[in-house]
C-alpha cells in the first residue's frame, strides 16, 4: 500500500490532479532504475523465449509466473484505473509491484476514487504518471482544451511522453490489453518485444473476455470503477469518453466525433 509520485508539481511542490487542481496524493518521488537495465539484446531474447514457453493461450497465473521469474524487480504494470484485475493478478506473486497510473489531469471523479482505493487496499505501489505540463500550463501554451480540437498532440503531452519516460526505468511492462477490446487488438501476444518503448511488454489477459475480466474481480473482491457498471465498459479521461448503448462497441465512446481509437501507448 504505497504511493508515489513521477512528473510535475505545482510551485508548492504538490502534484497537480484533476483538471489542474492540486491533488493531496503523496510527494513527488520520480523512479530511477533499481539497477542497470539488461541490454536491448537479452530483453528481446527474454522476450522470444517467453513467448514460446507461454504460446497464445497460456493461463494468466503462468505468463505472471514467468514475468516474476523473468522480471522480479524490474516489472512496471500499466493500469487506467478501469478496474484493478491486473495488479491484482501480478501482485500475487510480485507483492509491492509498481503500478503506473497515467495522471493526465481530465479523469474522472469515479476514476481518481478507484485509483486511491487500489492504493490504499492492495499490496501494490501506486505512482502517479504525470505531464510535464499542467493543464493550466497547457492551456496557456497551446489554448483551451487542446483534446477538443488535437486530441493526438494531447494525448502526445499527456499520456505517451509520460509513459515514454516513466517506462525508462524498468526492463519490462505488463498491460491490460485483451484482443476482444478492439479489432487493432485482435492478435496482442501474452508476451512480446515493445519496439517503441525497447522493453519487454507482457500482455497477461490478452484472452480473456470482459465477462471473465469482471467474473475474476467479482470472485477475488477486486476493486473496480463504478463507471463499468453506468455504460462506460472502456474508460479514459472524462472529456473524452462518452457513455455506450447496449451492443454498441465497447471502445466507440472514446474521441467520439474523431477517426483516433487509441491513445498511443500501444501503437
Ligand atoms: S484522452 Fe483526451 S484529455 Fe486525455 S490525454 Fe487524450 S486527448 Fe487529452
Amino acid at each position: 500500500m504505497t504511493t508515489a509520485t513521477t512528473g510535475t508539481t505545482s510551485a508548492a511542490g504538490a502534484p497537480v490532479g484533476r483538471f489542474g487542481h492540486l491533488s493531496a496524493r503523496g510527494a513527488n518521488a520520480p523512479r530511477s532504475p533499481r539497477r542497470p537495465r539488461r541490454g536491448e539484446d537479452e530483453l528481446r531474447a527474454l522476450a522470444a523465449a517467453g513467448a514460446a514457453e507461454l504460446g497464445d493461450d497460456a493461463p494468466a497465473e503462468e505468463v505472471v509466473a514467468w514475468a516474476a521469474r523473468a522480471f522480479p524487480d524490474s516489472l512496471a504494470v500499466a493500469c487506467s484505473m478501469a478496474d484493478a484485475v491486473l495488479p491484482h493478478v501480478i501482485a500475487a506473486r510480485i507483492p509491492s509491484v509498481d503500478v503506473l497510473f497515467l495522471e493526465t489531469g481530465y479523469h474522472f471523479a469515479e476514476t481518481e476514487g478507484t485509483r486511491d482505493a487500489v492504493a490504499e487496499t492492495m499490496d501494490v505501489t501506486v505512482i502517479d504518471v504525470l505531464p510535464e505540463l499542467t493543464v493550466a500550463e497547457q492551456d496557456e501554451r497551446y489554448g483551451q482544451a487542446l483534446h477538443s480540437r488535437d486530441p493526438s498532440r494531447c494525448c502526445a503531452l499527456r499520456k505517451v511522453a509520460p509513459l515514454a519516460r516513466a517506462l525508462s526505468g524498468y526492463e519490462a511492462w505488463a498491460t491490460g490489453l485483451r484482443r476482444e477490446d478492439a479489432v487493432t487488438r485482435t492478435s496482442t501476444p501474452l508476451v512480446g518485444f515493445d519496439e517503441a518503448h525497447r522493453i519487454v511488454k507482457i500482455n497477461p489477459l490478452a484472452a480473456w473476455s470482459f465477462d471473465e475480466l469482471l467474473a475474476y474481480a467479482s470472485e477475488h473482491g477486486v476493486v473496480v470503477n463504478p463507471l463499468l457498471a453506468d455504460g462506460y465498459p472502456s474508460i479514459g479521461c472524462e472529456p473524452c469518453t462518452a457513455r455506450v448503448a447496449p451492443g454498441e462497441d465497447p471502445r466507440s465512446g472514446r474521441w467520439a466525433g474523431f477517426t483516433k481509437t487509441e491513445c498511443g501507448i500501444h501503437l
